[in-house]
């Protein structure tokens, strides 16, 4: 069996395409307000990304850099004149923080409507109780991809390894309400790989370099790897071992190249989504 490589550059470019198509018809250019606080390299290239992406389909330009040393009170202040600020259409707030600032108070004092990243705890819960509003950019992305690639979701097992609240979980509660029955698995889940092997839609987002292995892999399955992680010799690799894999799969994403491009093109859409919302009402 040859897989599907589901081409995650190519769907992110089309989304862009038609969020620039529809911003240029929005009376308003939406506002995204990345804040990044401190200089963490990564989160460096990740706020640029972001700000290139966000100019690229129309918007106006909403960078904020903080000093490292800028106290949790200084930050929620901001946020708070943000979350007041009718032309600030969506805030995000990178993470990892500071040692000093706490992530989750930073994350309940953005306005719901504005929480692009989908991670404050009221979207959280409407997502967990069915009824999504803004939902995490990255299980989102995912869900564009199956269904770009033509995953058929109704019916079929997934098994989602890792429970975080900005993948894992998400990405259960989204297969759940499309149909799928969906195990979440983690690092006490007993035998992991007998759970993989019976999936039809595997989503691997642990965190470790290549270790979904081919022979955990169901023949025809679809394999999406949320996973990024650089080895020694600074090679971005997945959590799935692709060469092994691939031959048993039936779609599989590649790592670049796969989920990656979709988390910052999915940020776009919730933003034009929260943008038309708010300014609606
Ligand atoms: P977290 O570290 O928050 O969560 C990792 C999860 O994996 C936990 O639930 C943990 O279980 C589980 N896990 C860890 N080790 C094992 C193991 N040996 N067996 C089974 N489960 C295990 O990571 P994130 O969810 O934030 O990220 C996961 C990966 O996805 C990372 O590589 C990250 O870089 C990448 N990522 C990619 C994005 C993209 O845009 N493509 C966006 C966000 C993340 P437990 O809960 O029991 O500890």
């Amino acid at each position: 069996m040859t897989a599907q490589v589901i081409d995650g550059k190519a769907i992110a470019a089309a989304l862009r395409a038609r969020l620039a198509a529809e911003v240029a018809l929005l009376p308003f250019r939406p506002r995204l307000v990345v804040i990044l606080v401190g200089d963490d390299p990564a989160s460096s290239v990740y706020v640029r990304n972001k700000r290139k992406a966000a100019a690229e389909v129309g918007f106006a330009d909403g960078t904020e850099r903080l000093a490292a040393d800028t106290s949790e009170a200084t930050l929620l202040a901001r946020i708070a004149a943000l979350n007041a600020d009718p032309e600030v259409d969506g805030i995000l707030v990178q993470l990892p923080l500071p040692a000093h600032i706490r992530a989750e108070a930073v994350t309940a004092a953005i306005d719901p409507a504005k929480d692009v990243d989908g991670f404050h705890p009221l979207n959280a819960g409407h997502l967990a109780i069915g009824r999504p509003t803004l939902v995490p950019c990255t299980p989102k992305g995912v869900m564009t991809l199956l269904a770009a690639a033509g995953v058929p979701l109704a019916g079929a097992r997934a098994v989602v390894l890792g429970r975080s609240t900005i993948v894992g979980r998400p990405m259960a509660a989204l297969l759940t309400l499309a149909d799928a029955t969906v195990t979440l698995a983690h690092s006490r889940t007993r035998d992991l790989a007998a759970e993989c092997r019976r999936a039809d839609i595997l989503v691997a987002a642990v965190g470790r370099p290549g270790m979904v292995r081919g022979d955990w892999v169901a023949p025809g399955a679809a394999v999406i790897d949320v996973g990024i992680n650089r080895t020694a010799d600074r090679t971005l690799v997945g959590d799935v071992a692709y060469a092994e894999a691939a031959p048993h799969a039936g779609w599989i994403t590649p790592v670049p190249g796969g989920v990656g491009p979709m988390t910052i093109a999915t940020l776009l859409e919730n933003t034009v989504a929260a943008a038309t919302a708010r300014r609606r009402t």
